[in-house]
């Protein structure tokens, strides 16, 4: 990755820029894939008409055919069994063009989102939900492993910045405040592979303000807008906000709709104040996932290449 991810603030922290990261990521996923002797195929899958669903759908359609993928999207009507999408993901399955697949979440009510994510071959399932690539994972397999992109995005601005920042991984205290099994839990087998001593807090952790602040690497991913204070952060810390969210704010569209804009779960002026390095939300950890796709699936049809 380009070393130049780190830029000043004009305030105490750095601010690591998503952007540029993962700009990177994708031009050395498209050089790679040229090389690979065949086209990485990617199947994305989407049930019904979510609209922020299908953003994430036209984006990663959009990333894909920039690396030079073969790419195809299923779209389905939201009446779709359970049935008829297994039926998909099983033909998906069976099919060599495609390294690659992913059903967009959530699924409309009545699918059972476990019962399909379960039919994805694990080799294809480069979402890294599968209990195959979770199991790998957490026993430290990271290698044979398909990672959540999110968290997998997440370990390369964290990697950058501690190489950046001349700092050690190993024995640094990682606290990650969210516990789930797309971020929180994941993000956690990741830390700990590179032998940093990890806390998981959640909505129990007692004083969580006091636990956030031990921490070397702070990693927000709650969903809960600007929960973490700067008085949370210890000085210099590396701090990675993943969480997104839509708050009110000033003003009306031109369609005379409230505006609203996107925040993280780190107060992030204050942040800035404290922190040696932050992703900024927008801009920060959220372009590394559709990157960290690219790249899963770039490495699904290397190891379909090998087997
Ligand atoms: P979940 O809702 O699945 O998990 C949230 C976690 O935060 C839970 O473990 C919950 O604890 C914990 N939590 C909630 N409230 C508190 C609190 N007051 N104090 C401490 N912990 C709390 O969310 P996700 O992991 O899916 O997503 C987290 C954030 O990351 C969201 O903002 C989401 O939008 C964003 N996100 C961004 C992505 C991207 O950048 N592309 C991708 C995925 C997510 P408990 O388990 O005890 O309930």
């Amino acid at each position: 990755m380009t070393s130049n991810i780190l830029k000043s603030s004009g305030k105490q922290a750095l601010l690591i820029d998503g952007k540029v990261a993962s700009a990177s990521v994708l031009e050395r996923v498209a050089l790679e894939a040229g090389s690979l002797g065949v086209k990485p195929g990617l199947a994305v899958v989407l049930v019904g008409e979510d609209p922020a669903s299908q953003v994430y759908v036209k984006s990663k359609g959009k990333a894909a055919h920039s690396c030079g993928f073969h790419s195809v999207q299923h779209d389905l009507p939201v009446t779709t069994t359970e049935a008829e999408l297994i039926d998909l993901v099983r033909r998906l399955n069976d099919d060599p063009a495609i390294h690659g697949i992913l059903v967009q979440l959530p699924l409309p009510a009545g699918i059972d989102t476990q019962k399909v994510l379960l039919t994805v071959a694990p080799e294809k399932d480069v979402d890294g939900f599968h209990p195959i690539n979770v199991g790998l994972l957490a026993t430290g397999a990271i290698k044979r492993a398909l990672v959540p992109c999110t968290p997998a995005g997440a370990m390369l601005l964290i990697e950058e910045a501690t190489k950046f920042l001349h700092r050690d991984l190993a024995g640094a205290e990682a606290v990650i405040v969210g516990r789930s099994n797309i971020v929180g839990k994941p993000m956690a087998q990741l830390l700990l592979a590179k032998n940093a001593t990890v806390t998981i807090a959640h909505s129990r952790t007692r004083d969580l303000p006091s636990v956030a602040r031990r921490a070397d690497i702070l990693v927000a991913a709650v969903g809960r807008p600007e929960m973490i204070r700067g008085d949370w952060i210890k000085p210099g810390a590396l701090v990675i906000d993943v969480g997104i969210n839509r708050i009110p704010a000033e003003g009306l569209t031109a369609s005379g709709q409230k505006k609203t804009r996107l925040v993280g779960d780190v107060a992030l002026d204050e942040a800035l104040a404290v922190a040696g390095a932050i992703t900024p939300v927008p801009g920060g950890v959220g372009p590394m996932t559709i990157a960290l796709l690219m790249a899963n699936t770039l490495r699904a049809a290397r190891l379909a290449q090998v087997l």
